[in-house]
């Protein structure tokens, strides 16, 4: 039934704060590692790659030995602005081990408002990914406050995953979590929570299913995955929720494994 994941050519990757940095607060080195040996081999393999990643507040909040999220907005800021700058610094060593060249980009909502934005990033990314670079993209965090403040959730990493998602027309959204999918219930507070193999449409009693963040460095929790995939699913395209605990299991997920939570559309027949 997965079997068409195997031909997926454009596919942006999507990691969250949880993968990338250890309950602690350190940074999860190996993790990182492995993301970058796994981007790369499918970069290889002839496929275009663009990654999205949240963590710079955490980082920042590592490289600055804060312990506590700061509360204030610009506190945030200076915060994130550090740990971004890290961040890249950690993913370019990583990448450059494995050769595979990487670019950030640092976007903003206005991508999606104003239609010249639109067009310059979505050259950026055709003319980045037509060089065989991997594009390393995040809010530009500076400027966008509703990210950072939570006050609305519009705006967080997930829905920007999508966002470029549709913009560039990937084949496929593979956005790594620190949960296995997409269950009937937060199994953090409920055992009996049933994992779903598929969802082929965002219902009301799905949504209701969906709660906020897991740990102290998740952002939107499951709500904002949902709306990403409901984004996802009204362009045509596809989606995988998964755990990035092992990034080596998008190898299993592009062979087709049943992994993960699969949306893809109601009406679409599988090959
Ligand atoms: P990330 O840092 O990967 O973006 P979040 O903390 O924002 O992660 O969201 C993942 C968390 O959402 C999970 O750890 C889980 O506790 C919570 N969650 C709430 N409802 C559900 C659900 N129905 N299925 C799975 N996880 C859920």
């Amino acid at each position: 039934m997965r079997e068409s994941l195997q031909s997926k050519k454009r596919i942006v990757v999507k990691i969250g704060t949880s993968s990338l940095i250890y309950p602690n607060g350190n940074i999860n080195l190996s993790g990182i590692d492995e993301l970058a040996f796994v981007l790369t081999d499918l970069q290889n393999q002839g496929k275009e790659i663009i990654l999205v990643s949240s963590g710079a507040i955490g980082v920042g909040m590592n490289k600055l030995n804060v312990k506590e999220r700061p509360r204030e907005i610009p506190e945030q800021q200076a915060v994130a602005a550090v740990g971004q700058s890290e961040l890249m610094t950690i993913y370019n060593q990583r990448f450059q081990t494995y050769s595979q060249q990487t670019a950030q980009l640092l976007l903003t909502r206005d991508i999606i408002e104003f239609p010249q934005s639109r067009q310059n990033v979505c050259n950026t990314l055709e003319q980045l990914i037509a060089m065989g670079i991997i594009p390393i993209i995040n809010e530009n965090d500076t400027v966008a406050v509703d990210e950072l403040d939570h006050l609305t959730k519009f705006g967080d990493n997930d829905q920007l995953s999508a966002i470029v998602a549709e913009l560039i027309a990937a084949d496929l959204l593979i956005m790594l979590s620190d949960i296995d999918g997409f269950y009937s219930a937060n199994p953090l507070t409920d055992k009996t929570a049933q994992l779903y193999d598929e969802i082929r449409e965002i219902t009301p009693a799905l949504l209701a299913q969906a709660t906020g963040k897991g740990s102290p460095y998740g952002t939107g929790g499951m709500t904002s995955k949902l709306k990403a995939a409901q984004r996802i699913l009204a362009s045509n395209s596809q989606m995988i929720l998964a755990n990035g605990k092992q990034p080596k299991m998008i190898f299993e997920i592009l062979a087709g494994n049943q992994l993960g939570t699969y949306f893809y559309r109601l009406e679409e027949e599988h090959a």
